[in-house]
């Protein structure tokens, strides 16, 4: 009974583990998948200011993610939704980034929202693409009034620009709710809320991967496969350098190969498409997916 309880206070360790039982199964619809996203950001409003969080190391936390998120085992979780001819190989490019310190104003809605996107794409800032994924990362001073921090923390849609069908996402900074929209209010990154925009950031391009037009995979109730899992960070948390909770990282090198740095993120569960030996279809929340071996981590 002792060893018992010991063994289950050890696979609680960390916050909002989440549970490791089967979520209810998502249904593929028949519409596009993107095989291989390019991500764009665009900075909108101040990404300059003295709060200790919309500011250029903060911009750096997201780029680093970015940078790493494409052929790791994490954004594997999306390759076991490939299905007929629509592969999703479990890279992701980062294509490019602007800054917009504010066309709109400091209070977004959606038509607005797309109006940035729009501009950023006409003028030439960001290439049109219809594999590429635009997010919209705003600071902690601009409102979306269709209801960031009441309603949501972040979106994702598409709509048509000059022609093509342009994949977006809306991800403002947490700092605005810090305690709806991030996990802890200390992150492993020393910056609680653009750690916590990573983490919705991952959110968002899962879905908009697997999802991209509304016809691809989501479940009865119209989750997509990250909605089943949001705000739920598994089993294998850790403490970073600075104590916060994390549970995954990498290693950057320079140009050269020399060692910079390491970073943990923690980033919410995605959930993973396997099959039993009889070839029914289950799904999981987890932190990461083996393509080689269809194990995963929860
Ligand atoms: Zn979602």
């Amino acid at each position: 009974m002792f060893l018992l309880s010991l063994l289950a206070s050890q696979a609680q360790l960390g916050i909002r583990t989440g549970f490791v039982t089967p979520v209810s199964r998502v249904y593929y619809h028949r519409g596009p998948l993107i095989s291989e996203p390019t991500v764009y950001v665009i900075w909108y409003g101040n990404w300059q200011q003295t709060n200790r969080t919309d500011n250029a190391a903060g911009q750096q936390i997201v780029r680093d993610f970015l940078n790493a998120i494409g052929g790791s085992p994490y954004f594997a979780i999306n390759t076991s939704y490939s299905i007929n001819s629509n592969v999703i190989t479990g890279n992701v490019s980062f294509g490019g980034e602007t800054t917009d310190t504010g066309s709109q104003g400091k209070k977004l809605n959606d038509l607005t929202l797309v109006r940035v996107i729009t501009n950023a794409i006409v003028s030439g800032a960001l290439p049109r693409d219809a594999n590429g994924v635009y997010f919209v990362l705003s600071s902690s001073d601009v409102y979306e009034l269709s209801g960031f921090c009441s309603r949501y923390c972040g979106f994702h849609r598409n709509t048509k620009i000059l022609g093509s069908d342009i994949k977006y996402a809306f991800v403002g900074n947490p700092a605005r709710c810090i305690r709806a929209c991030a996990p802890q209010l200390s992150g492993p990154n020393g910056n609680a809320a653009v750690d916590g925009m990573v983490s919705i950031i991952a959110h968002e391009l899962s879905e908009a991967t697997t999802d991209p037009d509304a016809t691809g995979w989501y479940d009865l109730a119209h989750y997509e496969n990250a909605d089943k899992c949001a705000w739920t960070y598994g089993h294998h948390q850790y403490r970073a350098a600075n104590g916060a909770w994390a549970n995954m990282g990498w290693d950057y090198f320079d140009g050269g190969g020399s060692f910079l740095y390491h970073r943990d993120f923690m980033i919410q569960r995605n959930t993973v498409r396997v099959f039993t030996k009889s070839g029914l279809q289950v799904n999981y929340c987890a932190t990461s997916y083996d393509t080689a071996t269809g194990k995963f981590d929860q």
